[in-house]
């Protein structure tokens, strides 16, 4: 556990003024396009806290975007990657191969879901991991069509903006968009026009309906979705809907992606959201929690599928590296030692019991959700289910200037999401959600 103090504490205005010197040299130095959720420059991090360079001490509902589930300074993770990179920083594992590469992808085939025979490759972030399966289930089914769902994320490349369903801010001006990309409608229960019982049955039916008659099935190489869809909402597909999707694509010689890269490795209280359903993948991408912090990402699916691209054709100068490789076996024992699976559904259990008292005596929270440590509540119009952007940005701009930092996210901006380290201590979370909850009561 970080040496950071376990406390929240705001002595200055946030952002304060060493944070607001260091944005003015910002910018006038790094580009417009690069953004920022709260521009509070952080001095340390770890646990559940984020300190800021004016002494500020900020509860941590954001870990990163899902990366820090083991804290930002996890012992393990500081002591494995310190050591390794003390021995070499770099050789290219496609020059001369190291055992760390080796030791993720074998705790990659233990962790994800099926007894099959599986292979991982390596790479740098999701977005590369999104691209290369889709390279593979290529190279495997020698099809070309790829099929996502409504309210999808799957990164910021050309092919992955291709993949992701929302315009503002991830594509816009950016195209021309890679081709033979299908977008589908998903089960999203909340804003189902017949309700979220029939949801999964119908959605599943129509996005098969879709897929068959406008794509053709045996055109398909690789659907892809996220067990619960992160950047578009926190929307668990109902019940019913993933199963339905995966055996559509087991019947159809499809490659069945999940991408868990912000669903993974702990977040919702399964290595694995899809364990959920017990929907075993084909392929599975990973980044985000998967290192600690560090950049690495992967794709892990059955040795046949993996093995189909030619040798030479999957890769990249940094995929893998060893020190990124030394923080998953870091972050992979922390989570294990301290069975942060558990710790996921507990947060779960102390967030939905608050966030459903605060729903109680406030009519603009529509819709609480999620799993796990990845749990968001939708705002909307008061009597209504019209989505509330404007209290969503209040919201969490009340909760920044009390010191808790929290996310914003869905298809229409609407969606306030928390996502802790799962190393929280529970007064902390506690504490934080008081903040939510006053926050929410003042808008
Ligand atoms: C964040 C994310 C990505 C992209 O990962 P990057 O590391 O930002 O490229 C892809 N898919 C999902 C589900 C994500 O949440």
């Amino acid at each position: 556990m970080s040496a950071v103090p376990q406390e929240r504490r705001v002595v200055t205005a946030i952002p304060g003024p060493k944070s607001q010197e260091l944005q003015a040299r910002r910018t006038a130095t790094v580009a417009g396009g690069v953004g920022s959720v709260l521009p509070v420059f952080t001095a340390r991090a770890g646990g559940g806290i984020i300190e800021d360079v004016d002494g500020n001490r900020l509860i941590d509902f954001g870990s990163g975007i899902a990366v820090t589930s083991v804290g930002a300074s996890a012992e393990a993770v500081v002591r494995r990657a310190s050591a390794q990179l003390a021995d070499f920083t770099h050789t290219c594992f496609m020059v001369t191969p190291y055992e760390g590469y080796v030791e993720v992808c074998e705790a990659l085939a233990e962790l994800t879901p099926g007894e099959h025979e599986k292979k991982s490759a390596l790479f740098n972030s999701g977005a590369e991991a999104v691209e290369n399966a889709v390279k593979i289930a290529r190279a495997y089914t020698k099809r070309q069509a790829v099929v996502v769902f409504d309210h999808g994320y799957h990164g910021r490349t050309n092919l992955t903006m291709a993949l992701t369903s929302k315009n503002m801010p991830y594509k816009n001006g950016f195209g021309p968009f890679a081709p033979e990309v299908y977008r589908v409608p998903v089960a999203y229960g909340y804003r189902w026009p017949t309700g979220p019982e029939n949801c999964g049955a119908e959605a599943s039916a129509q996005a098969i309906d879709q897929i068959s008659k406008q794509v053709g099935a045996d055109n398909v190489a690789a659907i892809i979705i996220e067990p619960v869809l992160g950047e578009g909402g926190f929307i668990e597909p109902a019940k019913g809907f993933l199963p339905a999707i995966a055996q559509f694509a087991k019947d159809n010689g499809i490659v069945f992606v999940a991408d868990e890269i912000q669903s993974g490795f702990c977040r919702t209280g399964q290595w694995f959201a899809c364990e959920d359903e017990g929907v075993v993948p084909d392929l599975i991408t990973t980044a985000k929690g998967i290192a600690g912090g560090l950049p690495l990402a992967a794709v892990t699916g059955r040795a046949e599928i993996m093995d189909a691209a030619h040798a030479g054709g999957l890769g990249g100068t940094y995929g893998g590296n060893p020190v990124a490789c030394a923080g998953a076996l870091g972050s992979i024992e922390t989570m294990k030692e301290l069975d942060l699976n558990a710790k996921a559904k507990r947060i779960e259990e102390v967030m939905k019991g608050r966030l459903a008292a605060v729903q109680e005596k406030c009519d603009i929270v529509g819709d609480i959700r999620g799993r796990g440590a990845m749990i968001a509540i939708e705002l909307v119009k008061s009597g209504t289910k019209d989505p509330n952007p404007e209290a969503t940005a209040a919201v969490a701009k009340a909760c920044h200037a009390a010191g808790v930092l929290v996310l914003t996210c869905g298809t229409y901006g609407n969606v306030l999401r928390f996502l802790p380290p799962l190393v929280i201590g529970e007064d902390l979370l506690n504490e934080g959600l008081d903040v939510v909850a006053e926050a929410i009561a003042s808008v």
